[in-house]
């Protein structure tokens, strides 16, 4: 079976070299990837009306007979049309065919065809162009569709699935144990492959849909929570003290009751039975740094050390910045520790943290080479969670033994799916921003309005306040580089000369990129132009109008990322977006923007407006890609999925009994794509 799976495309009968590459590109190189290549929709062939109840201009499907053998018109060069009448026995209609001679012997007269198009017409006569048809003999009642591409038609990828199921054994191997599988009442994978591929009706087609749903989202949540498989790890990290009474002394400023209570939530979980794992959700600006700086602060009380992983270089030094201010003096050391550091510096601070010296360790990626070891690692904080994939969270608690684990989140998540998603972590709500934050006026403007806008920006800057300009892009394949230093000419030379531009974009060293951010926030430039490598988490509170080019590029937690740079002080802020566009869904989105700045409510719309599909897309949030499951449709499955995997891991925490190793092989297939061996 196995080898079965792992078998070349190629070896299929009709696939040769060409179309093997083609095969790939749609993501299916071997059999067992074809047949997890689901249909995106399904054309429903199996009940069609008569000819005179089809609404006009929408898609039918007629049973009729065919009155005539199609017959010929020639137009002009290059154009002959088939015509041919067909009926219902009750009424009859028209077909007509563009330059398709195969018409004339495919549709024979006298015989009776399903035929699939938009009806056309008037009152009295009924008509369509082109329609797909096939005999009416029952054989394909509803017809899948794949995603095709270039050279590769769905019905091209249904032939080759027709022949991977001829190769097929009767009985396939169910990951699904029986037991569990006849208490959920759910179909056998066979009978499921053989209906979501190629349905006998749509009934059929909703049970091995639900069969397949359910077993991805059973082994994605086994996936997840195996991953960390923490309740069964006993804390021998336990805090024995809160003194973060203590803390809030050092900060500039007094604590909000929400940051208080996610503070106390997380204390409480540090003292209890089980390693801490928890989510902290907060809005743009809610101040969830401070709550990881009184953890770490806790944790180093008692004589361990904490790690705060960031995402890119600027945001882990923003926050060594940040939290060495607010503990050194408190006599705790902290250190960064990333990429662009020499091999001297980096060897330093290893040899510190391996001995002890250094407390908190602040860094990227880096965190998690090899070399770096900890002496006593306690805590483990990542910043803006959805950069990072679920295994490297992971790769970095490894360095410790079962620390305690902090999540922070970039934007909120709806909650409910949070609590799906992140279901092995408990959550905290930060949901009040620091006194004294106004509303960011968001207003949505056309291009024409630039020079006004301009001048809106000036008058800040000329207040000794700051701004950020997010740049267009100028043309398509343009590399950022271009488009910052492009915009920056722009403005220096027009409407911005004699102010003090600083750019910022992906192409830079990071040191450069430190140095441009050090310069911002000590005030050095008025104007910052950048890509959306500002986009997550930079802090300076001076800065207070953020200009969009170009809105209708991103999406709303993008934007609203990106307006959270702004209304981090006592300053009115503002955030101008601007845009030409004119598709629904854009201004949709702006119209969005400009009417809340509630981060929770910005994900709920986002939702609704991207769907989960992308909403939930590896790139979001580390998971593993779905083929089939779809987490806010399927809400329902979800819960009994999460429910199965929490049972089955009690009782079988490593999969090890024979009717669990189906689910164990699947499980690591599923993450295989994601991690870095988490699994292996
Ligand atoms: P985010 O939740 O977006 O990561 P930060 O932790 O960067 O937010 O905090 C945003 C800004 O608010 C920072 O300048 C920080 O110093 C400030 N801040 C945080 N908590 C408070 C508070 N309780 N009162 C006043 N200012 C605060
Ligand atoms: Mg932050």
């Amino acid at each position: 079976m196995a080898s079965l799976f792992a078998m070349d495309i190629q070896m299929l009968k009709g696939v040769g070299e060409k179309r093997a590459a083609l095969f790939r590109k749609v993501g299916a190189p071997t059999v067992g990837e074809l047949l997890r290549l689901y249909p995106r929709t399904y054309e429903d062939w199996s009940s069609p009306v008569a000819i005179g109840e089809a609404p006009l201009n929408e898609i039918s499907v007629i049973r009729a007979t065919v009155l005539a053998r199609p017959r010929q018109q020639y137009i002009r060069k290059g154009m002959t049309l088939y015509k041919t009448e067909v009926t219902d026995g009750v009424r009859d209609m028209t077909l007509t065919y563009f330059n398709n001679p195969y018409v004339q012997s495919m549709l024979q007269e006298g015989k009776e065809y399903l035929f699939r198009g938009k009806m056309q017409g008037n009152l009295t006569r009924r008509e369509m162009t082109a329609p797909d048809f096939s005999p009416a003999d029952g054989s394909a009642p509803i017809v899948p569709v794949y995603p095709q591409t270039e050279g590769l038609s769905s019905r091209q990828i249904g032939n080759a699935m027709k022949a991977a199921f001829q190769l097929l054994p009767e009985l396939l191997r169910d990951p699904l144990p029986d037991e569990m599988r006849q208490r959920l009442e759910l179909c056998q994978l066979r009978f499921a492959m053989e209906n979501i591929h190629f349905p006998g009706s749509m009934e059929l087609l909703e049970i091995a849909r639900r069969r397949l749903v359910f077993e991805e989202l059973l082994v994605l949540q086994l996936g997840l929570l195996s991953l960390k498989s923490r309740t069964r790890v006993e804390n021998h990290l336990r805090l024995t003290q809160d003194v973060s009474e203590e803390f809030y002394r050092l900060l500039p400023f007094t604590p909000t009751n929400a940051q208080k209570r996610a503070i106390a939530e997380a204390l409480t979980d540090m003292q209890g039975e089980a390693p801490m794992s928890r989510l902290i959700q907060g809005d743009v600006g809610s101040g969830k740094t401070a709550v990881a700086a009184a953890l770490c602060y806790c944790v180093i009380r008692e004589g361990m050390q904490a790690a705060l992983m960031a995402p890119t270089e600027v945001l882990a030094r923003q926050h060594a910045k940040t939290l060495s201010a607010m503990l050194e003096p408190a006599g705790i050391r902290t250190a960064l520790l990333v990429g662009s550091m020499t091999a001297k510096q980096k060897r330093t601070v290893t040899q510190e943290l391996a001995s002890g010296e250094i407390q908190l360790i602040i860094g990227t990626h880096a965190l998690l080479t090899e070399g770096v070891v900890f002496q006593k690692l306690a805590l483990v904080v990542t910043d803006e969670q959805h950069r990072f994939g679920v295994a490297q969270r992971a790769a970095l608690a490894q360095k410790g033994e079962n620390p305690h684990l902090l999540v922070m989140s970039a934007t909120p998540i709806p909650r409910t799916l949070a609590l799906m998603i992140f279901g092995d972590l408990d959550i905290s709500i930060l949901d009040e921003l620091p006194p004294g934050r106004q509303k960011i006026e968001t207003f949505a403007i056309t291009s024409d309005k630039r020079e006004r806008a301009f001048g809106y920006v000036k008058k800040h800057l000329d207040r000794g306040l700051q701004g950020y300009m997010i740049c267009p892009l100028i043309e398509e394949g343009q590399s950022d580089m271009a488009s910052v230093t492009q915009y920056r000419d722009m403005l220096e030379e027009g409407a911005f000369s004699g102010y003090r531009i600083g750019i910022l974009h992906g192409r830079m060293k990071p040191r450069e990129k430190d140095a441009v951010m050090a310069q911002f926030s000590s005030g050095e430039l008025d104007l910052l132009v950048s890509t959306t490598v500002v986009e997550v988490g930079v802090d300076v509170p001076n800065a207070v109008i953020i200009v969009i080019e170009n809105a209708e590029r991103y999406g709303l937690s993008q934007l609203h990322q990106l307006r959270g740079r702004v209304g981090r002080g006592h300053e009115k802020s503002t955030c101008i977006l601007i845009s030409d566009a004119q598709n629904e869904e854009a201004v949709t989105r702006l119209r969005v923007m400009c009417s809340t700045s509630d981060g929770f409510r910005i994900a709920d719309e986002d939702l609704k407006l991207r769907g989960p599909g992308d909403f939930f897309g590896s790139r979001q949030h580390g998971l593993p890609q779905l083929s089939i499951a779809d987490m806010a449709q399927d809400i329902t499955l979800l819960k009994l999925a999460q429910e199965e995997a929490r049972h089955l891991l009690h009782e079988d925490p490593d999969l090890e009994q024979p009717e669990h190793r189906g689910l164990r092989a699947e499980t690591r297939r599923l993450f295989e794509k994601v991690g870095d061996g988490a699994f292996t």
